[in-house]
């Protein structure tokens, strides 16, 4: 069985890569560069001819992925841009819904072994911003980004914009799949990840090369570079990486959109799990961890939106790895590249 990753050399692309690999796929990893492909070539020499590199040089462009699917039973896609800097929304859209729906779109034409395409979604295609965060699950979506999105002004933000590209990319998905699902010989299975968190195996060279996310948790619990976020839900990226893997395995994930989410964090939840690491994290660059607090982490008492995981639990089965193992193995990632 060969899968077709797209954005392999990203943090959870490179995890989702690895993970396939271990459980004996054939795994064909699309990057935008041969350079950015040398690093997968690395660390993934060990699976032999089980793992191979294919250049897409530009996701936005029809056709693009005409090549990299054929011969593949399945496509991981989980090429979008993660920036919030991005002053131009469509920076962040183009790719998000032209890299979609390009993939689809060569699929269907030349896609003959395919069984299914799991695409990575986002929360930020689920939440809204709400002074009195509900629970979400599957059924909602993230109306607001695009109403500020096209309303424009301040209330558009960069995380605005990114919840615009991941609502527009998977609503894209699904209207495909309303168009063609009747002539299809594959289905469809998009998977909705909240903040993800844990170590790297993509390639990161210092603290500022970290994806979004894992720079989030970098900067919180070792730079003290506090943001607005104080808490929130997650999951580690091996278990994401694991229900991609699940996710093509399992027949009832086949149209439907599944939320996985560990459950809810505070920062400080990390911050005091970092500090009951035994033995003790080395200092690390020389900058101490943050603080415990004195009083006990409480997800209750931080407003934070949260999600409803009953179909993940039923359909994949997922079991999720919890707070003070992923941050002892992600303090123990740092140490080995001497941060
Ligand atoms: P990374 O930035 O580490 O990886 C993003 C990947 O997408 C890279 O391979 C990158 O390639 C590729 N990519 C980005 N922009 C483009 C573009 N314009 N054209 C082609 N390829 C592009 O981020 P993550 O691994 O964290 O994110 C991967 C996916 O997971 C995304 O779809 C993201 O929305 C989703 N996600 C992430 C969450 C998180 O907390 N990390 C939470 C929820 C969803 P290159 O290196 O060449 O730029």
């Amino acid at each position: 069985q060969k899968v077709l990753v797209s954005g392999a050399n990203g943090y959870i692309g490179s995890w989702v890569v690895h993970t396939l690999l271990e459980r004996g796929y054939s795994v064909r990893s699309a990057v935008r560069t041969e350079r950015k492909g040398e690093h997968l070539k690395k660390i993934f020499g060990e699976y032999g001819g089980r793992h191979e590199v294919v250049v897409v040089a530009d996701i936005t462009k029809a056709c693009a992925f005409d090549e990299a699917v054929k011969g593949v039973d399945a496509i991981e896609h989980i090429a979008s841009p993660v920036q919030l800097e991005a002053e131009d929304p469509y920076e962040l859209i183009t790719p998000a819904v032209n890299g979609t729906v390009g993939i689809l779109q060569s699929a269907l034409a030349h896609g003959t072994s395919l069984k299914r395409i799991v695409v990575t979604s986002s929360c930020a295609a689920v939440l809204h911003d709400d002074p009195n965060p509900q629970e979400f699950d599957e059924s909602d979506w993230n109306e607001q980004s695009l109403e500020i999105l096209a309303k424009g002004g301040p209330a558009l933000t960069g995380i605005m914009k990114y919840r615009a590209s991941k609502t527009l990319a998977e609503k894209a998905v699904w209207q495909f799949w309303e168009d063609n699902q009747g002539g299809l010989s594959w289905d469809i299975t998009v998977l909705i990840p909240p903040f993800v968190f844990g170590p790297a195996i993509h390639e990161v060279t210092t603290p500022a090369s970290l994806n979004e996310s894992a720079l989030l948790w970098y900067n919180h619990l070792i730079g003290h570079t506090a943001t607005g976020t104080k808490g929130g839900t997650w999951i580690d990226v091996r278990d994401l990486a694991e229900a991609h893997t699940l996710a093509l395995e399992r027949p009832a994930a086949g149209s439907k959109r599944i939320i996985v989410a560990a459950g809810a964090w505070t920062w400080q939840d990390f911050v005091n799990a970092a500090h009951a690491v035994s033995p003790p994290p080395k200092l690390l660059n020389g900058l101490p961890l943050s603080s415990p607090d004195a009083s006990p982490a409480d997800t209750a008492t931080v407003p934070m939106r949260k999600y409803k995981t009953i179909r993940a639990a039923e359909i994949l089965g997922l079991r999720y790895r919890i707070i003070p193992d992923t941050t002892k193995d992600t303090l123990a990632d740092y140490e080995a590249r001497g941060w």
